[in-house]
């Protein structure tokens, strides 16, 4: 959005908070008229501004310029990147300078360095200067060849387990006062927070809504998990403070067969869409088929269909998904196996088709599921609610991220 379109953006935003109007929007004239998917609702996000689009663009695993461009086309136009997502965000600042495409979209990035993804090295924590923070920013301005991001996160709060660590986060001086320099300088427009748990992303996304430091949120949230986030959603809603979801597909298991097709990722969206103050999701676009797959469910209602296919997606997978965000059977372990995050990178191995990141993720942490293999009696099985048999998932995350074949 150009300065001008922002500040009038702004303007209108502000006018539909002053009269509790935070409903969603308009289908476009280009989206009626289109024979292929298009999106179809755009929804102002919380105050700051931004209207985005209910099918947002996660470009995690971004192959090229070109699909930001087919993209945009396809009316997306809230775009979330990072500078540890590879190339991710030199790719979207050659699509959008070399077609002067800037004006079509929002951008969501994060403060963090562009080392390994999912290293959780990256992610700015507390104890990082303001000038880091600051840096973070311009380096990504650089790389995406504009002059601002229309919002900035504070990325994966909740992997520590310490529930105050993790608050420090929400509230460190420096992270603020560079926030309030950038805004000022016209550098960011917005702040925001994601988490992916494992710790406390229900408890933690509360104090975030009730800080007034934040503009918006990110969580991970789907049927099969999150049930006290509503209540965060509701005072998201109340407060003015956007919301848009991710992790919404529980897991994307058997992607394109029956149980995972795009009858079930649309349905999956739905469900997710259908709570008021959800402005939108973000799913991660790697090919012109995910656009196919993804957009149809634009602006839809959900219907007792949709809930029939999410109920068979349950009942199929509800004892293999390891719950995003979850982390219960952790206490249960004397080794101090991080299980949730070791899992999520097993799922983006097996589930997304993301080897090669997952792999990294895995090598870098701090302590890996090697001790495992020689685990006797996988005590953390007791303490997963939804049945999954924890060590031998742990067991076959070890093989699979380390390339460990031998041991069994
Ligand atoms: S299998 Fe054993 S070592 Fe591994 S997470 Fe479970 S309890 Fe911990
Ligand atoms: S294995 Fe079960 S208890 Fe452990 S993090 Fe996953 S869903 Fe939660």
């Amino acid at each position: 959005m150009k300065r001008r379109d922002f500040m009038k953006s702004t303007a209108v935003a502000t006018a539909l908070t002053a009269s509790g109007a935070f409903g969603a929007t308009a289908l476009t004239a280009e989206a009626a008229r289109s024979d292929k998917p298009m999106v179809r609702r755009y929804s102002p996000l919380g105050k700051t501004g931004v209207k985005m689009g209910d099918i947002a663009f996660g470009a995690g695993r971004l192959p090229s310029a070109s699909l930001i461009l087919r993209a945009i086309d396809r009316g997306v136009n809230y775009i979330d990147t990072a500078p540890d997502y590879g190339p991710s965000e030199d790719l979207i600042g050659d699509a959008l300078t070399r077609f002067r495409q800037r004006d079509k979209v929002y951008i969501a990035s994060k403060f963090c360095h562009p080392i390994p993804y999912q290293s959780g090295r990256s992610h700015l924590q507390v104890g990082s200067s303001r000038k880091e923070y600051i840096e973070s920013v311009e380096s990504s301005l650089k790389r995406l060849g504009t002059d601002y991001l229309d919002v900035v996160f504070v990325h994966a709060i909740g992997e520590k387990a310490s529930f105050g660590d993790e608050k420090a986060r929400l509230v460190d001086d420096e992270m603020l006062e560079a926030v309030e320099v950038l805004k000022k300088q016209g550098k960011i427009r917005a702040l925001a927070v994601s988490s992916h748990g494992p710790h406390n992303m229900e408890k933690l996304m509360l104090e975030a809504v009730r800080s007034g430091h934040f503009d918006a949120i990110m969580p991970a949230f789907n049927f099969m998990q999150f049930p006290k986030l509503p209540e965060v959603l509701d005072e998201a809603y109340r407060r003015g403070v956007g919301v848009v979801a991710m992790k919404t597909l529980a897991g994307d298991k058997k992607a394109g067969a029956k149980s995972g097709g795009p009858e079930f990722a649309q349905a999956a969206f739905k469900w997710v869409l259908k709570h008021p103050g959800v402005s939108g999701l973000v799913i991660t676009m790697k090919s012109v088929s995910d656009l196919d797959r993804y957009i149809p469910a634009s602006g839809q209602g959900f219907t007792p269909g949709d809930q029939k296919v999410l109920d068979r997606y349950a009942a199929l997978h509800g004892m293999d998904y390891c719950r995003t965000g979850c982390g219960d059977c952790e206490a249960g372990c004397d080794e101090g196996v991080p299980v949730a995050t070791i899992l999520r990178q097993q799922m983006y191995f097996e589930d997304y088709g993301d080897e090669k990141r997952a792999m990294q993720g895995y090598a870098h942490l701090t302590k890996s599921a090697a001790a495992c293999l020689a685990c006797s009696g996988d005590p953390c099985n007791d303490g997963c609610a939804y049945g999954l048999k924890v060590g031998g998932k742990l067991r076959a995350a070890h093989r699979t991220l380390s390339f460990d074949l031998q041991v069994g």
